[in-house]
């Protein structure tokens, strides 16, 4: 997608600090992380959100969410994906949020 922002840092259009990268997804840090550890797990493919996505991308991005994790050296973490403008959704390109590097505490919200 041309105007998309993740498309874009999956292009290099957009630097990035990368932290995984293999033939279907990226991973990368969040440029405005809510914890210690932010990082974003996107598939390389375009889809706007979970509900549009390949279920092969889908699954690119849980098969790499062990190689993720262990570079930044997480054991315990948070795994979001916001969908739709009423969850909080601003980039229209699936993600996962990797939260993590302090205690998260009990609520999801
Ligand atoms: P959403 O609100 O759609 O679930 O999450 C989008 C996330 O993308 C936000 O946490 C935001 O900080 C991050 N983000 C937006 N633009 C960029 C960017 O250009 N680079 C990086 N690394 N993160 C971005
Ligand atoms: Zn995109």
């Amino acid at each position: 997608m041309d105007n998309c922002v993740f498309c874009k840092i999956v292009r290099g259009e957009i630097p990035c600090k990368k932290v995984y990268e293999d033939e279907l997804v990226l991973a990368f840090d969040d440029i405005s992380p809510q914890a210690p550890v932010h990082v974003l797990l996107v598939p390389k493919h375009h889809a706007a959100d979970i509900l549009k996505t390949d279920v092969a991308d889908t699954g690119a991005c849980i098969a790499a969410l062990p190689k993720v994790v262990a570079a930044k050296g997480l054991t315990s973490f948070r795994l979001i994906v916001n969908t739709g403008a009423d969850a909080g959704q601003t980039v229209p390109h699936l993600h996962f949020h990797i939260l993590g590097g302090k205690d998260m505490g009990e609520r999801i919200i």
